[in-house]
């Protein structure tokens, strides 16, 4: 016997693929925190390398191309944080550094928005980070390039203006943890699927955004994007 649903299901979030008209279809989004020495140092820590630590957005996080921010509700201080992001093709568990990269399909350059004050009391109180991190449109995300037309990504410029003004400048080899020790990291914690997407942390220089600025990011010889906040 088949079933039917109660109502329709929420639509499947998705990103754009170069130089194809399929979609990534995606399943979830982990993101890596604390990933660039200069970016812990500027939040207060020390650099020293610790595991990675995760947490998670919802698929309807995703901001596709083309797409306004809408500024979050209930913070005065939401800040840009422009990463790198890594779609994955395949799933696994316990996948050694070795594997890791036979399981991303994609690159694309994103941005983890943050409700920093609501961070940083949830840092405060030891609570969770869901309405500081978690919220709709919290990752604006570009169109992915398929690591078969761009190779894996594990060095080059990663940065992010903010209305035309330089705010964040880094590179991928600053990273305190490379893209296949994150998917091998993870595959401990979770049952990795395909649609999943990952994001690698941010480089020094967050800052706040401002309702009509524009931002755009970069990295290396992706395909930069051009958002506006609303
Ligand atoms: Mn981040």
């Amino acid at each position: 016997m088949s079933h039917t649903y109660a109502f329709a299901p929420a639509p499947v979030a998705t990103l754009a693929i170069l130089g194809t008209d399929k979609l990534f279809p995606v399943s979830r989004i982990f993101c890596v925190g604390r990933n660039y020495d200069e970016h812990a140092r500027e939040m207060g820590h020390t650099g020293e390398r610790e595991a990675p630590f995760f947490f998670m957005k919802p698929a309807d996080a995703i901001v596709p191309v083309g797409q306004p921010i809408p500024y979050p509700s209930e913070s005065q201080d939401v800040h840009h944080e422009v990463e790198l992001v890594v779609a994955l093709d395949k799933g696994g568990v316990n996948l050694t550094v070795v594997q890791a990269l036979d399981h991303v399909f994609g690159y694309a350059v994103g941005i983890d928005l943050t409700r920093r004050d609501l961070q940083a009391v949830a840092k405060k109180q030891s609570r969770p980070w869901e309405t500081a991190k978690s919220f709709a449109a919290s990752a604006p995300i570009g169109p992915l390039t398929l690591a078969s037309a761009c190779g894996h990504l594990s060095s080059g410029e990663i940065w992010l203006d903010a209305d035309g003004a330089r705010r964040q400048t880094g590179d991928l080899k600053d990273m305190i943890w490379n893209v296949p020790e994150i998917v091998a990291q993870l595959s401990k914690y979770f049952t990795l699927n395909a649609g999943d997407v990952i994001m690698t942390g941010t480089p020094a220089g967050v800052g706040p955004v401002q309702r009509g600025m524009k931002l755009t990011a970069g990295i290396a010889k992706l395909a930069p994007i051009a958002f506006e906040v609303r």
